[in-house]
Protein backbone atom coordinates (compact mmCIF):
# COMPACT_ATOMS: atom_id res chain seq x y z
CA UNK A 1 0.00 0.00 0.00
CA UNK A 2 1.56 3.58 -0.68
CA UNK A 3 1.31 6.05 2.16
CA UNK A 4 -1.38 8.37 1.17
CA UNK A 5 -2.69 8.42 4.08
CA UNK A 6 0.32 9.78 6.11
CA UNK A 7 0.93 13.44 6.56
CA UNK A 8 2.55 15.56 3.33
CA UNK A 9 5.78 15.73 3.81
CA UNK A 10 6.42 19.22 2.26
CA UNK A 11 10.10 20.68 0.89
CA UNK A 12 10.67 23.65 3.55
CA UNK A 13 8.21 24.44 5.60
CA UNK A 14 8.42 26.74 8.31
CA UNK A 15 9.53 25.82 11.43
CA UNK A 16 9.24 27.96 14.74
CA UNK A 17 10.67 27.96 18.46
CA UNK A 18 9.48 28.60 21.53
CA UNK A 19 9.72 32.72 22.15
CA UNK A 20 8.25 33.57 18.13
CA UNK A 21 4.96 33.75 20.01
CA UNK A 22 6.35 36.37 23.26
CA UNK A 23 7.49 38.51 20.91
CA UNK A 24 4.34 38.65 18.75
CA UNK A 25 2.02 39.10 21.71
CA UNK A 26 4.57 41.74 23.35
CA UNK A 27 3.28 43.44 20.10
CA UNK A 28 0.02 43.51 20.33
CA UNK A 29 -0.06 44.45 23.98
CA UNK A 30 2.05 46.96 23.46
CA UNK A 31 0.29 48.01 20.50
CA UNK A 32 3.12 48.11 18.26
CA UNK A 33 0.58 46.89 15.28
CA UNK A 34 2.85 48.84 12.66
CA UNK A 35 5.52 49.18 10.64
CA UNK A 36 7.63 50.76 13.27
CA UNK A 37 8.18 49.44 16.60
CA UNK A 38 10.70 48.16 19.22
CA UNK A 39 10.79 44.50 16.97
CA UNK A 40 12.36 46.04 14.07
CA UNK A 41 14.88 47.01 15.83
CA UNK A 42 15.64 43.75 17.52
CA UNK A 43 15.33 42.09 14.59
CA UNK A 44 17.68 44.17 12.86
CA UNK A 45 20.11 44.05 15.66
CA UNK A 46 20.30 40.13 15.24
CA UNK A 47 20.67 40.39 11.49
CA UNK A 48 23.71 42.71 11.57
CA UNK A 49 24.95 40.37 14.51
CA UNK A 50 24.81 37.45 12.84
CA UNK A 51 26.32 39.10 9.25
CA UNK A 52 28.63 41.46 10.77
CA UNK A 53 26.85 43.92 9.14
CA UNK A 54 27.35 47.38 10.34
CA UNK A 55 23.63 47.88 9.45
CA UNK A 56 20.32 46.17 8.29
CA UNK A 57 16.86 47.37 7.24
CA UNK A 58 13.95 45.05 7.55
CA UNK A 59 11.55 44.76 4.27
CA UNK A 60 8.26 43.47 3.49
CA UNK A 61 10.09 40.68 1.18
CA UNK A 62 13.68 40.06 -0.40
CA UNK A 63 12.37 40.77 -3.45
CA UNK A 64 11.81 44.43 -2.04
CA UNK A 65 15.00 44.74 -0.69
CA UNK A 66 16.92 43.73 -4.09
CA UNK A 67 15.02 46.35 -5.99
CA UNK A 68 15.70 49.51 -3.36
CA UNK A 69 19.50 47.53 -3.34
CA UNK A 70 19.57 48.12 -6.91
CA UNK A 71 18.33 51.48 -7.03
CA UNK A 72 21.00 52.46 -4.12
CA UNK A 73 23.34 51.29 -6.81
CA UNK A 74 22.50 53.72 -9.18
CA UNK A 75 20.38 51.29 -11.96
CA UNK A 76 18.01 52.82 -13.92
CA UNK A 77 16.42 52.49 -17.68
CA UNK A 78 18.91 51.33 -20.25
CA UNK A 79 21.37 49.75 -17.70
CA UNK A 80 22.30 46.63 -17.61
CA UNK A 81 22.75 44.32 -14.83
CA UNK A 82 24.56 41.26 -14.67
CA UNK A 83 22.83 38.14 -13.00
CA UNK A 84 23.31 34.53 -12.83
CA UNK A 85 20.64 32.61 -15.29
CA UNK A 86 20.31 29.82 -12.53
CA UNK A 87 18.47 31.32 -9.76
CA UNK A 88 15.04 32.22 -8.62
CA UNK A 89 12.80 34.74 -10.75
CA UNK A 90 12.85 36.90 -7.46
CA UNK A 91 16.66 37.94 -8.15
CA UNK A 92 16.15 39.53 -11.56
CA UNK A 93 12.39 40.95 -11.48
CA UNK A 94 13.43 44.07 -9.93
CA UNK A 95 15.92 44.70 -12.56
CA UNK A 96 12.88 44.62 -14.87
CA UNK A 97 10.79 47.23 -12.39
CA UNK A 98 13.73 49.63 -12.93
CA UNK A 99 13.89 49.21 -16.57
CA UNK A 100 16.90 47.47 -16.73
CA UNK A 101 18.20 44.26 -18.88
CA UNK A 102 19.66 41.68 -16.94
CA UNK A 103 22.64 40.05 -18.96
CA UNK A 104 22.42 36.07 -17.66
CA UNK A 105 25.17 34.36 -17.28
CA UNK A 106 25.92 30.96 -16.62
CA UNK A 107 27.05 28.44 -13.88
CA UNK A 108 29.87 26.72 -13.15
CA UNK A 109 29.68 22.82 -11.47
CA UNK A 110 31.51 23.14 -8.64
CA UNK A 111 29.14 25.73 -6.68
CA UNK A 112 26.67 26.17 -9.51
CA UNK A 113 26.35 29.91 -9.39
CA UNK A 114 27.86 32.48 -11.50
CA UNK A 115 31.00 31.65 -13.67
CA UNK A 116 34.00 33.55 -12.86
CA UNK A 117 35.02 32.90 -16.73
CA UNK A 118 31.79 33.48 -18.05
CA UNK A 119 31.23 36.83 -15.78
CA UNK A 120 34.81 38.23 -17.29
CA UNK A 121 33.28 37.36 -20.62
CA UNK A 122 30.07 39.32 -19.72
CA UNK A 123 31.40 42.45 -18.94
CA UNK A 124 33.92 42.48 -22.35
CA UNK A 125 31.86 41.89 -24.37
CA UNK A 126 29.31 44.23 -22.94
CA UNK A 127 31.40 47.31 -22.60
CA UNK A 128 33.14 46.38 -25.98
CA UNK A 129 29.44 47.08 -27.35
CA UNK A 130 28.97 50.16 -25.48
CA UNK A 131 26.64 48.80 -22.93
CA UNK A 132 26.38 50.67 -19.72
CA UNK A 133 26.74 47.89 -16.88
CA UNK A 134 26.09 48.93 -13.42
CA UNK A 135 26.10 46.01 -11.38
CA UNK A 136 26.55 42.65 -10.32
CA UNK A 137 23.79 40.53 -8.50
CA UNK A 138 25.36 37.87 -7.23
CA UNK A 139 23.54 34.83 -5.96
CA UNK A 140 24.71 31.93 -3.71
CA UNK A 141 22.34 29.34 -4.50
CA UNK A 142 21.00 26.95 -2.18
CA UNK A 143 23.10 28.60 0.43
CA UNK A 144 26.35 27.42 -1.28
CA UNK A 145 28.57 30.55 -1.28
CA UNK A 146 29.69 31.23 -4.79
CA UNK A 147 33.22 31.40 -5.99
CA UNK A 148 33.77 34.98 -4.07
CA UNK A 149 37.48 35.36 -4.53
CA UNK A 150 37.26 35.41 -7.86
CA UNK A 151 34.13 37.14 -8.28
CA UNK A 152 34.90 39.83 -6.14
CA UNK A 153 38.30 39.92 -7.82
CA UNK A 154 36.70 41.05 -11.16
CA UNK A 155 34.01 43.19 -9.55
CA UNK A 156 36.24 45.29 -8.59
CA UNK A 157 38.74 45.40 -11.70
CA UNK A 158 35.69 46.66 -13.23
CA UNK A 159 34.60 48.73 -10.64
CA UNK A 160 31.31 47.17 -10.88
CA UNK A 161 29.12 47.41 -7.61
CA UNK A 162 28.23 44.15 -6.45
CA UNK A 163 24.70 43.57 -4.60
CA UNK A 164 24.39 40.02 -3.03
CA UNK A 165 21.57 37.91 -3.39
CA UNK A 166 21.84 35.74 0.08
CA UNK A 167 17.90 35.14 0.01
CA UNK A 168 18.79 31.07 0.40
CA UNK A 169 22.29 31.59 1.93
CA UNK A 170 21.40 33.47 5.90
CA UNK A 171 23.82 31.16 8.18
CA UNK A 172 26.61 30.29 5.34
CA UNK A 173 29.98 31.85 5.02
CA UNK A 174 32.87 31.97 2.94
CA UNK A 175 36.59 31.83 4.61
CA UNK A 176 34.53 32.62 8.17
CA UNK A 177 33.06 35.66 7.13
CA UNK A 178 29.13 35.28 6.49
CA UNK A 179 27.55 35.52 3.40
CA UNK A 180 25.49 38.79 2.62
CA UNK A 181 28.43 40.95 3.81
CA UNK A 182 30.79 40.62 0.76
CA UNK A 183 28.69 42.58 -1.73
CA UNK A 184 28.11 46.62 -1.04
CA UNK A 185 24.45 45.86 -0.18
CA UNK A 186 23.54 42.05 0.82
CA UNK A 187 19.93 41.23 0.65
CA UNK A 188 18.23 38.22 2.76
CA UNK A 189 14.42 36.42 2.33
CA UNK A 190 12.53 35.23 4.86
CA UNK A 191 9.82 33.56 3.08
CA UNK A 192 7.94 30.87 4.23
CA UNK A 193 10.30 28.15 2.75
CA UNK A 194 13.44 29.94 3.76
CA UNK A 195 16.04 29.10 6.38
CA UNK A 196 13.98 30.88 9.05
CA UNK A 197 11.07 32.79 8.56
CA UNK A 198 8.55 36.03 9.34
CA UNK A 199 6.17 34.20 7.07
CA UNK A 200 6.96 36.66 4.25
CA UNK A 201 9.72 39.62 4.88
CA UNK A 202 13.11 40.76 3.80
CA UNK A 203 16.29 42.74 4.99
CA UNK A 204 18.85 44.73 3.08
CA UNK A 205 22.40 44.65 5.20
CA UNK A 206 25.23 47.45 4.23
CA UNK A 207 28.14 48.86 5.75
CA UNK A 208 27.54 52.14 4.68
CA UNK A 209 25.69 54.59 6.68
CA UNK A 210 24.00 56.82 4.02
CA UNK A 211 22.93 53.82 2.30
CA UNK A 212 21.35 52.18 5.10
CA UNK A 213 19.30 56.06 5.80
CA UNK A 214 18.63 55.89 2.04
CA UNK A 215 16.65 52.47 2.35
CA UNK A 216 14.67 53.48 5.09
CA UNK A 217 13.93 56.49 3.71
CA UNK A 218 12.86 54.84 -0.05
CA UNK A 219 11.10 52.23 1.66
CA UNK A 220 8.99 54.75 3.95
CA UNK A 221 7.36 56.59 1.02
CA UNK A 222 9.98 58.63 0.53
CA UNK A 223 9.32 61.78 3.09
CA UNK A 224 11.19 64.61 2.42
CA UNK A 225 12.10 66.20 6.33
CA UNK A 226 9.15 68.38 6.56
CA UNK A 227 6.37 68.87 9.12
CA UNK A 228 3.42 68.45 6.10
CA UNK A 229 3.65 65.28 3.43
CA UNK A 230 6.46 66.66 1.00
CA UNK A 231 8.28 64.29 -1.72
CA UNK A 232 10.76 65.02 -3.92
CA UNK A 233 11.48 61.25 -5.05
CA UNK A 234 10.26 58.16 -5.96
CA UNK A 235 8.93 56.00 -2.76
CA UNK A 236 7.77 52.56 -1.92
CA UNK A 237 6.03 50.97 0.93
CA UNK A 238 8.23 48.34 1.81
CA UNK A 239 8.98 48.19 5.25
CA UNK A 240 8.19 45.10 7.37
CA UNK A 241 5.91 44.90 10.29
CA UNK A 242 6.65 44.96 14.07
CA UNK A 243 4.17 42.16 14.32
CA UNK A 244 6.21 39.92 11.72
CA UNK A 245 9.72 40.90 13.26
CA UNK A 246 8.64 39.72 16.10
CA UNK A 247 8.45 36.14 14.65
CA UNK A 248 12.06 36.74 13.16
CA UNK A 249 13.65 38.03 16.44
CA UNK A 250 12.47 34.71 17.66
CA UNK A 251 13.01 32.90 14.57
CA UNK A 252 17.19 34.81 14.42
CA UNK A 253 17.73 33.13 17.84
CA UNK A 254 17.56 29.40 16.16
CA UNK A 255 19.45 30.36 13.57
CA UNK A 256 22.76 27.74 14.57
CA UNK A 257 20.45 25.17 15.55
CA UNK A 258 18.57 25.44 11.76
CA UNK A 259 22.04 25.30 10.07
CA UNK A 260 23.14 22.47 11.94
CA UNK A 261 20.14 20.23 11.43
CA UNK A 262 19.77 21.33 7.93
CA UNK A 263 23.50 20.45 7.38
CA UNK A 264 23.04 16.85 9.06
CA UNK A 265 19.74 16.44 6.72
CA UNK A 266 21.98 16.67 3.47
CA UNK A 267 24.49 14.14 5.19
CA UNK A 268 21.82 11.83 6.32
CA UNK A 269 20.74 12.12 2.75
CA UNK A 270 24.21 11.94 1.17
CA UNK A 271 25.08 8.46 3.53
CA UNK A 272 21.52 6.64 2.29
CA UNK A 273 21.26 7.20 -0.95
CA UNK A 274 24.77 6.84 -1.81
CA UNK A 275 23.71 3.32 -3.12
CA UNK A 276 21.36 4.20 -5.84
CA UNK A 277 22.43 4.08 -9.27
CA UNK A 278 23.24 7.21 -11.51
CA UNK A 279 22.01 9.12 -8.39
CA UNK A 280 24.38 11.72 -6.40
CA UNK A 281 23.56 14.03 -3.44
CA UNK A 282 24.65 17.27 -4.61
CA UNK A 283 27.14 19.33 -4.51
CA UNK A 284 29.46 17.74 -1.83
CA UNK A 285 32.38 18.17 -0.68
CA UNK A 286 31.95 22.15 0.06
CA UNK A 287 35.20 23.67 -1.67
CA UNK A 288 37.58 24.90 0.39
CA UNK A 289 36.70 27.74 2.56
CA UNK A 290 32.91 27.18 1.99
CA UNK A 291 30.48 26.42 4.51
CA UNK A 292 26.56 26.25 3.11
CA UNK A 293 23.60 26.41 5.24
CA UNK A 294 22.64 23.37 3.23
CA UNK A 295 18.83 25.06 2.54
CA UNK A 296 17.80 22.54 0.11
CA UNK A 297 19.20 19.32 -0.25
CA UNK A 298 19.52 18.49 -4.10
CA UNK A 299 20.32 15.58 -5.85
CA UNK A 300 20.97 15.34 -9.81
CA UNK A 301 20.40 12.44 -11.83
CA UNK A 302 22.63 10.51 -14.68
CA UNK A 303 21.79 12.09 -17.92
CA UNK A 304 19.66 9.92 -20.47
CA UNK A 305 22.55 8.42 -23.11
CA UNK A 306 21.39 10.00 -26.36
CA UNK A 307 22.96 6.54 -27.68
CA UNK A 308 20.92 4.33 -25.84
CA UNK A 309 18.45 2.24 -26.92
CA UNK A 310 15.01 4.09 -25.32
CA UNK A 311 14.52 2.65 -22.33
CA UNK A 312 12.04 3.79 -19.28
CA UNK A 313 14.94 6.79 -17.88
CA UNK A 314 14.58 7.90 -14.23
CA UNK A 315 14.29 11.18 -14.70
CA UNK A 316 13.94 14.52 -12.13
CA UNK A 317 10.38 13.99 -13.26
CA UNK A 318 9.62 10.45 -12.87
CA UNK A 319 11.25 10.67 -9.45
CA UNK A 320 9.34 13.84 -8.41
CA UNK A 321 5.65 11.87 -9.61
CA UNK A 322 6.61 8.59 -7.81
CA UNK A 323 7.24 10.64 -4.52
CA UNK A 324 4.09 12.79 -4.91
CA UNK A 325 2.31 9.26 -4.84
CA UNK A 326 3.70 9.00 -1.10
CA UNK A 327 2.29 12.24 -0.25
CA UNK A 328 5.85 13.56 -0.14
CA UNK A 329 6.79 16.82 -2.42
CA UNK A 330 10.14 17.46 -4.34
CA UNK A 331 10.67 20.25 -6.71
CA UNK A 332 12.68 20.47 -10.07
CA UNK A 333 16.03 23.18 -9.56
CA UNK A 334 15.43 26.56 -9.90
CA UNK A 335 14.41 26.62 -14.23
CA UNK A 336 17.11 29.43 -15.52
CA UNK A 337 16.01 32.41 -16.39
CA UNK A 338 17.33 32.64 -19.91
CA UNK A 339 15.15 29.61 -20.88
CA UNK A 340 11.93 31.93 -19.38
CA UNK A 341 9.56 33.11 -22.06
CA UNK A 342 9.78 36.39 -19.55
CA UNK A 343 13.84 36.94 -20.71
CA UNK A 344 13.73 35.47 -23.96
CA UNK A 345 15.22 38.88 -25.00
CA UNK A 346 17.72 39.31 -22.52
CA UNK A 347 21.72 38.15 -23.44
CA UNK A 348 22.77 35.14 -22.19
CA UNK A 349 26.48 33.59 -21.92
CA UNK A 350 27.30 30.48 -22.04
CA UNK A 351 24.24 27.91 -20.40
CA UNK A 352 24.73 24.77 -21.04
CA UNK A 353 26.09 24.25 -17.50
CA UNK A 354 23.03 25.48 -16.17
CA UNK A 355 20.63 23.80 -18.77
CA UNK A 356 21.82 20.64 -17.99
CA UNK A 357 21.51 20.89 -14.10
CA UNK A 358 17.91 21.46 -14.44
CA UNK A 359 17.90 18.79 -16.86
CA UNK A 360 19.15 16.37 -13.91
CA UNK A 361 18.11 17.79 -10.68
CA UNK A 362 15.86 17.78 -7.95
CA UNK A 363 14.92 19.01 -4.20
CA UNK A 364 14.27 17.03 -1.52
CA UNK A 365 12.33 17.55 1.18
CA UNK A 366 14.47 19.39 3.67
CA UNK A 367 12.81 21.52 6.74
CA UNK A 368 14.46 21.12 9.66
CA UNK A 369 11.41 20.06 11.75
CA UNK A 370 11.68 16.55 10.13
CA UNK A 371 12.72 13.60 11.65
CA UNK A 372 14.96 10.46 11.16
CA UNK A 373 11.74 8.66 10.57
CA UNK A 374 10.53 10.93 7.61
CA UNK A 375 14.10 11.26 6.20
CA UNK A 376 13.55 7.27 5.48
CA UNK A 377 10.74 7.85 4.18
CA UNK A 378 11.83 9.90 1.34
CA UNK A 379 14.85 7.29 0.64
CA UNK A 380 11.99 4.70 0.58
CA UNK A 381 10.00 6.03 -1.75
CA UNK A 382 13.39 7.04 -3.68
CA UNK A 383 14.59 3.26 -3.68
CA UNK A 384 11.61 2.52 -5.13
CA UNK A 385 12.37 4.70 -8.95
CA UNK A 386 15.20 2.65 -9.06
C1 LIG B 1 13.35 33.59 -2.04
C2 LIG B 1 14.30 34.26 -2.95
C3 LIG B 1 14.17 35.62 -3.26
C4 LIG B 1 12.98 36.45 -2.92
O1 LIG B 1 12.69 36.59 -1.61
P1 LIG B 1 11.16 36.92 -1.17
O2 LIG B 1 11.31 37.22 0.27
O3 LIG B 1 10.37 35.67 -1.45
O4 LIG B 1 10.69 38.07 -1.96
C5 LIG B 1 15.17 36.20 -4.04
N1 LIG B 1 16.21 35.51 -4.50
C6 LIG B 1 16.35 34.20 -4.25
C7 LIG B 1 17.55 33.48 -4.78
C8 LIG B 1 15.40 33.52 -3.48
O5 LIG B 1 15.51 32.21 -3.27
Amino acid sequence: MHSQDHDRLFLSPPHLGRHEMNYVHKAIEDNWVAPAGPNLKGFEDDICEATGAAHCVALSSGTAAIHLGLILLGVGPGDEVLCPSFTFVATANPILYLGATPVFVDSEAETWNICPERLREAIVDRLAKGKKLKALLLVHLYGMPAKLTEIMAIAAEFGLPVLEDAAEALGSSFNKQPLGSFGKVGVFSFNGNKILTTSGGGALVTNDTALAQKTRFLATQAKDDAPHYQHSEVGYNYRLSNVLAGIGRGQMGLLDERVKRRREIFAWYREHLAHLPGLTVALAPEPAGSRSNRWLTTILLNAPDPAAPPQPAVTPETVRLQLETHNIESRPLWKPLHLQPLFQSAPMYGGAVCADLFARGLCLPSGTAMADAELRRVAGALAECF
